[in-house]
Parts: C-alpha cells; sequence; structure tokens
C-alpha cells in the first residue's frame, strides 16, 4: 500500500460489470461498516447501484467505464492514488470496452495494486487492507 498516515482512510475503487453489478452490490452491503471509513471510487453505473442502497457511503463516481470511467481509475493508480481494486469482470460476455478492462487490470498488475475479481477474493483483500492499515 501507499506509504500513508494509519489516519487517512483507505482509498478502494469499485467497477463491476453488469452481469456482476449485483454480486458487487451485495458484497459492498455485507462490508458496509468497514466501507463507510473508506473513501469510495466508483464507475458510473457502479457507483449510482451502490448509492441507491448505501447513499451515506464516501464515494465518488466516475465516468461510466465504458465512456472512460476505467481510464480515469488506470490514471489513479499510476498516480499511486488508489489503495486496492474490487473489479467484479463478467468471464462470459464480450464488452464493447474490452481494451478499456484490460488496460485497467494491466495497470493494477504493473503497480502491484492489491486487486480483487471475485466476492471470495474481495474479502480476503479487504480484510488485508484493514489489517495492514490497522497496523499502520
Ligand atoms: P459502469 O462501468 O459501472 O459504468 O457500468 C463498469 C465497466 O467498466 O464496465
Amino acid at each position: 500500500m501507499a506509504d500513508r498516515s494509519q489516519n487517512a482512510p483507505l482509498r478502494l475503487a469499485l467497477v463491476a460489470h453488469d452481469a456482476k453489478k449485483d454480486a458487487l452490490v451485495s458484497w459492498v452491503q455485507a462490508h458496509a461498516r468497514d466501507l463507510t471509513k473508506a473513501e469510495l471510487f466508483a464507475t458510473g453505473t457502479t457507483g449510482g447501484r451502490i448509492l441507491d442502497l448505501l447513499p451515506d457511503l464516501n464515494l465518488t463516481r466516475l465516468k461510466s467505464g465504458p465512456l472512460g470511467g476505467d481510464q480515469q481509475l488506470g490514471a489513479m493508480i499510476c498516480e499511486g492514488r488508489l489503495d486496492g481494486l474490487f473489479f467484479f469482470i463478467d468471464p462470459m460476455s464480450p464488452m464493447p470496452h474490452d481494451v478499456d478492462v484490460k488496460a485497467l487490470s494491466r495497470l493494477a498488475i504493473v503497480y502491484d495494486l492489491p486487486f480483487a475479481n471475485s466476492p471470495s477474493t474481495a474479502d480476503f483483500v479487504l480484510r488485508g487492507l484493514i489489517a495492514d492499515h490497522t497496523a499502520g
């Protein structure tokens, strides 16, 4: 994780393809207590779905993924402005913005950003980030 003070909130990105939005929203709901303390960033439609259910979260909505939201998150990774990426990718459908999906995934790997693609992995990544953050 980027070297930041213990008091600074975790900065987490949330993205889900359409077929995975329900799964991500359920995951966020299940972890709402922890995520309330975080600074969240989401692509437009994903963020809208989350805020419909949990309007009090500190969540910034970026552009919709296919309209540049994935690239905005990629830029944030390059600039060291994220501590984790929760990107629930649909492995069963072709995407018009597949290049953006690949670019975002690639940058998460290039910068060794904790990166989760499914609910079970997201549980581990969030738990690890919180433990790391708390340890300072
Ligand atoms: P969306 O974008 O949240 O605006 O649907 C997700 C994506 O990158 O496909």
